[in-house]
C-alpha cells in the first residue's frame, strides 16, 4: 500500500508516519528529512537546499523528485511508502504519478489532515526530536516519559529544526496554501482522499487513518 499524508506545516505528518511504521512495517519517505541528512552531509544537493529551506521556501522540483524516486528504488517492490512532505506542487504531483508507475505501484490513499492553522505555530516552536532515533517531541503536547530520555531508544540528546521558527513557519504555511492545497482536487477527482481531524487527540488521529487503511 502507498499512501500520502497531506497537511500543512505541523500538521502531525510525520508523527502519524512514525506510528504507520512501527504498525504495519511500511516505510517513511519525507523530503523533509532527506533533505536535511543532504544539508548535514554537505552534498551538492544539500549546498543548494540548505538557504531555500532556511527561508522556509521550496526545494526545486527537480531535486525532490529524484530523491524520492531513489530512495522508492533502494527500499524494494514489497514494502509499503507512506509520502511525508511531498508531493508539494503539482508538478511533484505529475512526477509521483510517473515514479509510481514505473515502479508498478498504485497510489492508495490520501489522508488530509485538517487543521486549524491557528494552532500551528505553538505546535512547531514547541516541536523537537530524538537526537539520535527522530522520535518526535513536543515541550507541551508530547513530553518523553521520563524527562531528557527518549521513550524509544533511550539517548539523552535531543535536537530542535532552525526553520522551526514563528517567521520561517508563516512563510511555509503560505507555500503550502499557494502551491500545495491546490493539489488535493487531484486526488479527490480520483475518489482516494479522506480528510481525518488533524486537531484531534493523537491517538485518535491514529485510529482515523488506521481505520482507513485497514477499509
Ligand atoms: P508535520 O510532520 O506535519 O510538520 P509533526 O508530526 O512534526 O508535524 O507535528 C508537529 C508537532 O505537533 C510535534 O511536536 C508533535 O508532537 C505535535 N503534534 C502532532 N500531532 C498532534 C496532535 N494531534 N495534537 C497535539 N500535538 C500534536
Ligand atoms: P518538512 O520537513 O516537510 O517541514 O520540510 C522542510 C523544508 O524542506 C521545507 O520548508 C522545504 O524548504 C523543503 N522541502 C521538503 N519537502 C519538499 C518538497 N516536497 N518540495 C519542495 N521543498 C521541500
Amino acid at each position: 500500500m502507498n499512501i500520502i499524508l497531506l497537511g500543512p506545516p505541523g500538521a502531525g505528518k510525520g508523527t502519524q508516519a512514525q506510528r504507520l511504521v512501527e504498525k504495519y512495517g511500511m516505510r517513511q519517505l519525507s523530503t523533509g528529512d532527506m533533505l536535511r541528512a543532504a544539508v548535514k552531509a554537505g552534498t551538492p544537493v544539500g549546498l543548494k537546499a540548505k538557504a531555500v529551506m532556511e527561508a522556509g521556501e521550496l526545494v526545486s522540483d527537480e531535486i525532490v523528485s529524484a530523491l524520492i524516486g531513489d530512495e522508492l528504488d533502494a527500499m524494494g517492490p514489497a514494502v509499503g511508502a507512506i509520502f511525508d512532505g511531498y508531493p508539494r506542487t503539482a508538478p511533484q504531483a505529475v512526477s509521483l504519478d510517473e515514479i509510481l508507475t514505473s515502479r508498478n505501484r498504485s497510489l492508495d490513499h490520501v489522508i488530509e489532515l485538517d487543521v486549524n492553522e491557528d494552532a500551528l505555530v505553538e505546535r512547531i516552536t514547541g516541536r523537537y526530536t530524538c537526537a539520535t532515533c527522530g522520535k518526535g517531541y513536543h515541550d507541551t503536547f508530547e513530553q518523553p516519559k521520563v524527562a531528557g530520555t527518549c521513550d524509544k531508544c533511550g539517548g539523552h540528546e535531543f535536537k530542535r529544526r532552525p526553520d522551526d521558527n514563528e517567521q520561517t513557519v508563516r512563510t511555509r504555511m503560505a507555500e503550502y496554501r499557494a502551491k500545495t492545497a491546490p493539489i488535493l482536487p487531484i486526488y479527490d477527482a480520483r475518489g482516494i482522499v479522506t480528510r481525518v481531524d488533524g486537531m484531534a487527540d493523537m491517538d485518535d488521529v491514529t485510529a482515523a487513518i488506521e481505520a482507513v487503511l485497514e477499509s
